[in-house]
């Protein structure tokens, strides 16, 4: 008899769990076969560039809205903003970005973009959904006809946000300008994906630290003599001081940052001259510069402009014309993951989806940036922000075993498998938000 009592107690909370999770997994299901795939299908054939989403954000709007939201178009720009209160209780906010990129798809895909788009300076171009966008906002509307179906299991406000122009890092914070809190309320969380092609199809991935980078552009005005190119006595070559320049913030890398902390420089740009035999007058560099805390960002830009400017006083150059080093535009935040509020989350999706939610072979790579910390850092509001899977594991296993390598975000030929990424972001972002609003017993 105790021997059985202790095999029921073992047994019956996997069985309840299990239910649970079918049950959601289900309904998405049937709702990806009835609605999401064409949605899906939909939103991959006709995308448009940053602040440019009129459609993209219409189409989004009447899902939210069939799905009993309260919707406002226009917010930012081209944001979405749908709301549904639901008693009292905390008010979660989720972000799905709405922007393709001027990308020619060659993806091969039987549902690949011809679309042509203008920007917003009216270059027209060819338009693709090639960072996955598609499946962010195709998820957005399966999680709000998840959670309208499940009024009776949670109780506070939801805010769903479709965001423009992710890509050109403006959409968020568009929206902030155009008051989005002020009018529709201060999210107490704020919840986030983003699709990857490097994460297994099925799985999440999420991490306590950062997902993202920070990001600073920044521009080197180096001012030169101009000269004949056999007199270079005569002149100040702005080249070879561009150069010198370019290397030396390197050592800003190699020898006074932290080894531990993450940061990097990348002179991605330098214009300089216009004929072999003329020492040009000016050189153009600009910049980006990567950061994961306040304290690196301010060594590195400060280090920049001493670097740039003494490089500049080391090669003789006059004091009224030293280099000018701006730091353009607003800078893009670190993304930093709440840590308690992302172990809360941890333990949401592995209670309902399984610990095999979890893709355990990816790591973060790189110091890509994202412009959803507009919305979190002033003031801050605890965030997650996690990755979905897009990728099958025969692909991955593939590429790792020296294969074809999996296409890569803002490529020609990126791809997902959208099923298997919007219904596992369907799933997680359901079983996040039911974890923050559950409904007091
Ligand atoms: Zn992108
Ligand atoms: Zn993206």
């Amino acid at each position: 008899m105790k021997h059985l009592i202790a095999v029921a107690v073992a047994v019956l909370p996997l069985t309840l769990v299990h239910a649970a999770d079918t049950e959601l997994a289900n309904a998405v299901a049937k709702d990806y076969n009835g609605r999401l795939g064409a949605l899906f299908d939909h939103f991959h054939r006709n995308p448009e560039l940053s602040f440019m989403e009129t459609r993209t954000a219409a189409r989004l709007a009447a899902e939210l809205r069939a799905s009993g939201f309260e919707v406002t178009e226009g917010v930012g720009g081209t944001g979405v903003v749908a709301i549904m209160k639901n008693g009292p209780g905390p008010l979660v906010m989720m972000r799905a970005d709405m922007d393709g990129l001027p990308v020619l798809e060659k993806s091969g895909l039987k549902n690949a973009s011809t679309a042509m788009g203008k920007d917003r300076e009216g270059n027209l171009s060819p338009v693709t959904h090639a960072c996955g966008h598609d499946v962010h906002i195709t998820s957005l509307a399966g999680t709000a006809q998840q959670m309208a179906a499940r009024r009776s299991q949670w109780s506070g406000t939801l805010m769903l946000i479709g965001q423009p122009a992710e890509e050109r890092v403006g959409g968020a914070s568009a929206m902030m300008k155009d008051r989005v809190w002020e009018r529709f309320g201060r999210p107490d969380y704020a919840l986030a994906f983003h699709v990857s092609s490097d994460v297994e199809a099925g799985k999440i991935f999420v991490t306590e630290g950062s997902p993202y980078s920070g990001a600073d552009t920044v521009e080197i005005l180096i001012h030169g003599v101009g000269a004949h190119g056999a007199s270079p006595h005569r002149g100040k070559d702005p080249v070879m001081l561009g150069a010198q320049i370019v290397v030396a913030l390197q050592t800003i890398i190699s020898r006074e940052r932290e080894p531990h902390e993450a940061a990097v420089i990348t002179v991605g740009s330098f214009h300089a001259g216009s004929k072999a035999n003329i020492i040009a007058d000016t050189a153009k560099l600009q910049l980006t510069v990567r950061n994961e805390s306040a304290k690196t960002r301010t060594m590195l830009l400060d280090a920049i402009k001493r670097v740039a400017i003494n490089t500049a006083r080391a090669n003789g150059v006059a004091e009224d014309r030293l280099p000018e080093v701006k730091v353009l535009d607003e800078e893009t935040p670190p993304t930093l993951n709440d840590p308690a509020l992302t172990r809360r989350m941890k333990q949401a999706w592995s209670d309902k989806l399984g610990a095999g939610i979890f893709d355990a072979n990816y790591a973060r790579a790189g110091m890509g940036a994202e412009d959803f910390p507009f919305f979190t850092t002033k003031p801050y509001i605890p965030s997650v922000y996690f990755t979905v899977g897009g990728t099958s594991k025969a692909v991955l296993d593939a590429a790792a075993a020296g294969g074809a390598p999996v296409p890569s975000h803002h490529s020609a030929i990126f791809k997902v498998e959208p099923e298997p990424a919007i219904r596992t972001g369907v799933e997680a972002t359901v079983t996040a938000m039911l974890a923050l609003m559950k409904k007091p017993a």
